[in-house]
C-alpha cells in the first residue's frame, strides 16, 4: 500500500471514531435532558457552557491546535446537545395544534395563544390582486422585490423610521421570518456567537442553530421589567460574538426598551463591531415611546419589518429588511436561491396597502391589550403592563403552577395561551394574546381566572 493510501485509511478510521464519539455524545446529552426535564431545569446552561470552553482553549494551547477551530468544533457540539434536549418542547405551536384537534372533535376554543390579528386586511387589499392580474404583475421578478414596491418602502421607512432610507436598502422578503432567516445565514459562519436577549421569540436561536451559530442567551426577569444591564450584554461578548438580536416592542413581553438603554446597547455593538437585528414587526403597536434602530444610522443594523401584525395579512407572506446595500446584497442573493422572489401580486397588494391608514388598527390592538390587562389585575397575576406588541406574559406559578400544567389544564377548559417555556427558561410563565375580539377575550379572561383561583 502506497503511503497516500496508509495516511487515508488511518483519516477514514479517525473520523468513523469520531462519529461514533458523537453518537455516545449525543446519547448522554439526551439523557442530561431527561434529568434536566425531571428537576424543571432549563436546556441551555451558560456556566456550565463557560466552563467547557475554557477547558477546550486550555487543551487546544497545550495540544497546539487552533483555539478557534476548537471553540467551532465546540459551538457544534453545544449546538446538537441543545437541539436534542430541546426535543418535544412545548411552544404555542404546540399548543395551537392540540387545540385545533379540539375543535375537529367539535369542542369550542377561544384562542389566546396565536400571534394573529384577528380582524381582516385592508379593503383595498383585494382588489389590488385583481388589478395585479389586470396590469400583469403575475411573472417572475427582480429577487430584492418589484421597483415600485421598494421605492415606496423606502419613501414610507425614512417618514417612520427617522431615518433617510433609499430603494437600495430594502429586500422584499416573504414576511419577516424569511428576512431573519436570510440575515442569520449569510452574515454569520458557523462558529460564531451571537446574543439574544430572553424570552425571546424563538425562531432566533432556530435560525442560529441551523446556521451552526452558537446562541448567547441574556436572560431578563420581570422583576428587572425586562430590561437587560449593560454590564450583562458587556460580559457576554467575546471575539467570536458577531450579533446582537433586539425586538422591541417586544414579543411576549410586550417590552419596549428605555431609550437610553438602547442607546448604550448600540453604542456597546458599534465598539465590538457586531450587527443589530432588530426586528421591529410590532412597531406599529407602541403604546410608549419607540424609537427604530435605524434612526442611529449604524451600518451594521439590520431591521426587519412585516405586513403580518400591522395590516394584519399575515396569510399574504410579505415583510422586508432595512439595511445597508452591501449587507441587502448578500441576503437577496440567498432570497434568489430559495425562492426567486415574492409572488408579484402579493408585492402589488402590499404596495397599495402602504397607503392605507392603519391608526384604526393600533386603536383596536390597544383597546384588546388594555381589556386583557385590566381582567389580568382582577385576578392577581403578576406581569409588567406591555409597552406594545399584542400579548401580555404572566407569572403563574404564585399560584403554584407551572406555565405548561396550567395552559394544558386552561386547554381542557377552553382556553388556549402559549406556555412560557417556548421563550426560554420561563416555565412559571404563559403569553396571553389579546388577538381576539373583546367578547372572546372577557369571555377568556373569565376562565383562565377560575382555572387559576382553583388551586387558591
Ligand atoms: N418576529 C416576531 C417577533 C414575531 O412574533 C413573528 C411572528 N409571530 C415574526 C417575526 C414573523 O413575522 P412574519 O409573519 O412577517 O414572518
Amino acid at each position: 500500500m502506497s503511503n497516500i493510501d496508509q495516511l487515508r485509511n488511518k483519516i477514514d478510521s479517525i473520523t468513523l471514531e469520531m462519529l461514533a464519539l458523537l453518537k455516545e455524545r449525543t446519547e448522554i446529552a439526551k439523557q442530561i435532558g431527561e434529568l434536566k426535564k425531571n428537576s424543571g431545569l432549563n436546556v441551555t446552561d451558560e456556566s456550565r457552557e463557560e466552563q467547557l470552553r475554557k477547558e477546550v482553549s486550555e487543551f487546544c494551547k497545550s495540544a497546539g491546535l487552533d483555539e478557534s477551530l476548537g471553540k467551532k468544533f465546540l459551538n457544534f457540539l453545544l449546538n446538537e446537545s441543545i437541539r436534542v434536549q430541546s426535543e418535544g418542547k412545548q411552544t404555542h405551536l404546540t399548543v395551537f395544534l392540540k387545540a385545533k384537534s379540539l375543535e375537529q372533535q367539535g369542542k369550542k376554543i377561544i384562542h389566546m395563544e396565536v400571534g394573529e390579528p384577528d380582524f381582516a386586511p385592508p379593503k383595498i387589499v383585494r382588489d389590488a390582486l385583481g388589478e395585479a392580474f389586470d396590469k400583469g404583475f403575475v411573472k417572475y421578478g427582480p429577487a430584492a422585490g418589484m421597483p415600485q414596491l421598494r421605492a415606496a418602502l423606502a419613501q414610507y421607512a425614512s417618514k417612520e423610521f427617522g431615518a433617510l432610507v433609499k430603494p437600495e436598502n430594502i429586500l422584499v422578503s416573504p414576511g419577516a421570518r424569511f428576512s431573519i432567516y436570510l440575515a442569520i445565514s449569510t452574515l454569520l459562519n458557523p462558529g460564531d456567537e451571537m446574543i439574544v436577549i430572553e424570552p425571546a421569540w424563538p425562531a432566533y436561536r432556530d435560525c442560529a442553530i441551523n446556521a451552526g451559530v452558537k446562541v448567547r442567551t441574556i436572560p431578563t426577569t420581570l422583576e428587572s421589567k425586562w430590561e437587560p444591564t449593560v454590564s450583562q450584554i458587556e460580559k457576554t461578548i467575546n471575539e467570536s460574538t458577531k450579533m446582537i438580536v433586539l425586538n422591541y416592542p417586544n414579543n411576549p413581553t410586550g417590552k419596549i426598551l428605555p431609550p437610553k438603554l438602547q442607546e448604550e446597547i448600540i453604542r456597546i455593538a458599534e465598539k465590538n463591531d457586531l450587527y443589530v437585528l432588530s426586528d421591529e414587526i410590532y412597531s406599529a403597536y407602541s403604546f410608549s415611546e419607540w424609537r427604530s434602530v435605524l434612526s442611529y444610522n449604524y451600518k451594521k443594523s439590520i431591521v426587519t419589518q412585516s405586513f403580518s401584525k400591522s395590516h394584519a395579512m399575515t396569510g399574504f407572506r410579505i415583510g422586508y429588511t432595512i439595511a445597508d446595500p452591501k449587507i441587502i446584497e448578500k441576503m437577496v442573493k440567498l432570497q434568489a436561491l430559495c425562492m426567486t422572489n415574492v409572488a408579484e401580486p402579493v408585492q402589488y397588494a402590499a404596495l397599495k396597502a402602504l397607503d392605507v391608514d392603519i391608526t384604526p388598527n393600533a386603536k383596536s390592538m390597544r383597546s384588546k391589550i388594555d381589556t386583557v390587562i385590566h381582567e389580568a389585575k382582577k385576578m392577581d397575576l403578576e406581569f409588567v403592563a406591555p409597552d406594545g406588541a399584542m400579548y401580555l406574559f404572566a407569572k403563574v406559578n404564585k399560584q403554584g403552577f407551572d406555565g405548561i400544567e396550567f395552559s394544558n389544564m386552561l386547554l381542557d377548559h377552553g382556553v388556549a395561551v402559549a406556555p412560557g417555556d417556548g421563550f426560554g427558561n420561563y416555565k412559571g410563565f404563559i403569553r396571553i394574546s389579546a388577538c381576539q375580539d373583546e367578547k372572546k377575550l372577557m369571555d377568556g379572561m373569565k376562565i383562565l381566572d377560575e382555572v387559576l383561583n382553583k388551586s387558591k
